[in-house]
């Protein structure tokens, strides 16, 4: 079994100074993979002080240096990509595909940014104003246990880009795979202290650091509640936050979709990661007269989504992550029934022959009602919840209601339909059949999805401060 007990600080790898210890678990068979150190106050001390130290150098480097710092970063990932995939798959126990794209994915980040760089007005004349964009300070990252090694990565990416250092944290849930990406983004020689990685939880080193005096900005992803609770802490010494957070998005299914192609979209886009996903479309919305077609369809579709542990090419979906998320889920699937919804497919308890391992049955859930809790609440897990509308502008209304607006999806036939109705949609995206990410428009979540975009100039401008100069 691993020990991970060393964080990187100041361009090498260091002993934890804290003492609680966490196990790390395999989720497809629940066996203890690693234990980890956690970082307490002086093992984030340490690591603001190392980045502290390197923000005179990077903040006045020049674009084309940390162009090419952002290209040595792209090689070192791109080389480790099988590594980092094979520990993703181990550490969530998540089906090859997603930790394939999701690793391969991870180098190409930093290529994205190296062009965001290079195309950026760095200044420009307003007026008599020479407008000059600075970086913000030294940034902390947190990053969420669901896509971590991405988040870390294009954190990482856009605070060189910027032209700051950075201690990130990521989830505690990730160790494994953060120490994989470590040793790679080692061999990209960065001058010492430009990034610190820390192992720890949100608790102890996640509030320090993002407490801390030092840090003058904080790029979050993961949960709404937790975004609040960094929002307070920011807000003692002004930080500047970017949060990306949780999701409930809505699938508008039009009456003109092609109804076999859409259960399939449905099943892939609610399906993401396990259902694991602040993006996942997980409420399903049906013309009124095509819901039992649809419903029918759905039911049917299942089949082509097996659970099983990441390591067989035949699973499509994985275990969740932890014993306590797989409670959460079961809870809300036992939920459903006592507010009134009908379960389709799925239902309480693990699916057939899978005795250990976190995995939970995909659950449809019919006769939802948008005021139900397993309408409102993130489950994160393989629970999609099926509701009926009364014309376009009832859908709207319907996918609008939610205290969240990250990722919203529309499918139909007719392409001015589609945006039509995406304009009017309160979510940072929305993605018209299935169309593919594109990596320079900003992501983010309108309402209590967050606050600010992540990718692209958009991204690059959230760990930037203008300053007018006049005369
Ligand atoms: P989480 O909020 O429990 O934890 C996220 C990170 O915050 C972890 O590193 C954790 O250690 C840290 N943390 C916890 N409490 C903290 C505190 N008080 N101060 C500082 N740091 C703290 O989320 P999770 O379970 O890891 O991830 C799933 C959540 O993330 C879901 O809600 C999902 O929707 C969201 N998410 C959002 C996006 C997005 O882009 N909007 C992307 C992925 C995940």
């Amino acid at each position: 079994m691993r020990t991970i007990n060393q964080n990187y600080i100041d361009g090498r790898f260091v002993p934890v100074q804290g003492t609680d210890l966490r196990p790390l678990f395999n989720p497809a068979t629940e066996e203890q993979i690693a234990t980890v150190h956690l970082s307490n106050a002086a093992d984030v001390d340490a690591a603001v002080r190392a980045a502290v130290a390197a923000y005179a150098e990077i903040s006045t480097m020049s674009n084309s240096k940390r162009v090419a710092m952002l290209h040595r970063l792209s090689d070192v990932v791109s080389r480790r990509s099988a590594d980092l995939a094979e520990a993703m798959s181990e550490e969530y126990g998540a089906p090859a595909p997603f930790v394939e794209a999701s690793a391969s994915r991870a180098g190409q980040v930093f290529l994205d940014m190296a062009q965001t760089v290079e195309a950026y007005p760095w200044q420009r004349q307003i007026g008599s104003a020479l407008v000059e964009m600075r970086p913000v300070g030294v940034a902390a990252a947190v990053t969420p246990w669901n896509s971590n090694l991405g988040f870390i990565c294009s954190k990482l990416a856009t605070a060189i880009a910027a032209g700051t250092s950075i201690v990130i944290k990521p989830s505690e849930m990730s160790a494994w795979q953060t120490q994989v990406l470590a040793e790679a983004l080692d061999e990209a020689e960065l001058p010492n202290g430009v990034y610190n990685i820390i192992n720890g939880t949100g608790a102890l080193a996640g509030d320090a650091l993002t407490r801390h005096r030092d840090i003058a900005k904080i790029t979050f992803t993961g949960s709404t509640a937790t975004g609040r609770a960094i929002l307070r802490a920011a807000s003692e010494t002004m930080k500047r936050v970017t949060l990306e957070l949780g999701g409930k998005g809505a699938q508008i299914v039009l009456d003109d979709a092609d109804l076999d192609a859409a259960a399939a979209q449905v099943l892939a886009n609610g399906f993401i990661n396990s259902g694991q996903a602040c993006i996942a479309g997980t409420r399903i919305l049906v013309p009124e007269h095509k819901l039992t077609t649809m419903q029918e369809r759905l039911v049917a579709g299942l089949a082509n989504w097996p659970v099983g542990p990441g390591n067989d090419p035949a699973s499509r979906i994985g275990p969740m992550v932890s014993a306590k998320q797989w409670e959460r889920v079961q809870s809300y699937i036992a939920l459903g029934p006592q507010e009134g919804a009908r379960i389709l497919a799925g239902g309480e308890g693990r699916p057939d022959g899978l005795n250990s391992g976190w995995f939970v049955k995909p659950t449809l859930f019919g006769e939802v009602d948008n005021s139900m809790r397993i309408a409102r609440e993130e489950i994160f897990g393989p629970v999609l919840c099926v509701l009926p509308y009364r014309g376009e502008d009832d859908a709207i209304s319907i996918a609008n209601d939610t205290d969240y607006g990250l990722q919203n999806y529309v499918i139909g036939t007719d392409p001015e339909r589609c945006r039509r109705i995406a304009s009017q949609l309160q979510s940072g995206r929305v993605v018209i059949n299935g169309a593919k990410h594109e990596p320079h428009a900003p992501f983010g979540g309108f309402k209590q999805s967050g606050i600010g975009r992540q990718y692209g100039s958009f991204g690059l401008e959230a760990f930037l401060e203008p300053r007018s100069v006049l005369g």
